[in-house]
């Protein structure tokens, strides 16, 4: 017993004494997104120097990246991206950048919900927001930790068990989220949000979601759009519905205004907060989003 004890105390020593010694020489990832960053240095700990370039309350969609944003990706180590065309702007910049290294791709293996975009008379297109469904981001995780691994095969270990500590947690989480949304009928579970950010939530929950834009944030939804959701959120007395961190909040508030219901809060879609604000994790953000949507709807029962 004894001897065990301190087998186990000396390999805990030398994992202490390697992490240290890799703090000093990290590896350099850079992602495109905070929910990946977050991610990765939930993985990598202190073996891993993330630079995550579009940070937090920042929208990927319409970012474009500048000659530091270049820089940082010529200097990687491994670079990061979620896939599915969310990063629509990716390719150029890693050309540009001269950067020849791993691309990995967090979202490798899910199943891709594809939808009809408004917003592109009805064209069948992907949806890049796989990370709003915990069994998916349990998929990013085993990536994220994949890719570490392979940049840095002398932190295999600690990667691997860092993964299953964060999915142990994330599976816990996602228990919680089942509970809160079982509280509402199925046919309340409506929301409203100016992008369409939450359809995986929409997918893994039961939850309908209606949304005056399509499933990028670029483009304008047109007023017969705005209207006819207007008279649906009246019609079938709708109540929760979303402002996002990373889009204006102006025409859901003026959709509050002519529907006559109250915006239920700031849901956090395609960025984390800022440190200081309700969602500054991957787990906050599900945590302060499932709160708010459930409180909404709660309010139509
Ligand atoms: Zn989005």
């Amino acid at each position: 017993m004894l001897t065990c004890k301190r087998i186990i105390f000396s390999i805990l020593a030398l994992l202490l004494i390697s992490g240290a010694a890799r703090a000093e020489n990290p590896v350099r990832v850079v992602t495109s997104f905070s929910v990946l960053g977050d991610m990765i240095r939930n993985i990598g700990g202190n073996r891993v120097d993330v630079t995550v370039l579009v940070g937090p309350d920042g929208d990927v969609h319409a970012y474009e990246p500048t000659p530091a944003a270049a820089r940082s990706v010529s200097e990687a180590g491994l670079v990061i991206v979620n896939g599915l065309g969310l990063e629509g702007w990716v390719d150029r910049l890693i050309k540009a950048s001269g950067y020849k290294g791993e691309v990995a791709v967090a979202s490798t293996g899910i199943k891709p919900r594809k939808m009809e975009d408004r917003e592109k008379n009805g064209e069948i297109v992907t949806d890049p927001h796989a990370w709003q469904d915990l069994d998916n981001g349990r998929v990013y995780i085993d990536n994220i930790a994949e890719a570490l691994a392979a940049a840095d095969a002398a932190g295999a270990t600690a990667y691997k068990a860092q993964a299953q500590a964060y999915t142990a947690k994330l599976a816990e989480l996602n228990v919680w989220v089942k509970a809160q949304f079982a509280a509402i009928p199925e046919q309340k579970r409506r929301m409203i949000t100016s992008h369409d950010a939450f359809g995986y939530l929409g997918g893994a929950y039961g939850i309908e979601i209606l949304s005056p834009m399509g499933l990028s944030t670029e483009s304008e939804p047109s007023a017969r759009i705005v209207k006819d959701l207007i008279r649906q959120i009246r019609e079938e007395k709708i109540t929760a519905v979303f402002i996002e961190n990373i889009s204006d909040p102006r025409m859901i508030q003026q959709i509050s205004r002519e529907s006559g219901v109250t915006i239920g809060g700031e849901l956090y879609s395609d960025a984390l907060s800022k440190p200081e604000g309700p969602a500054p994790t991957y787990i906050d953000m599900f945590n302060n989003n499932v709160s708010k949507i459930v409180a909404a709807m709660k309010k139509s029962l």
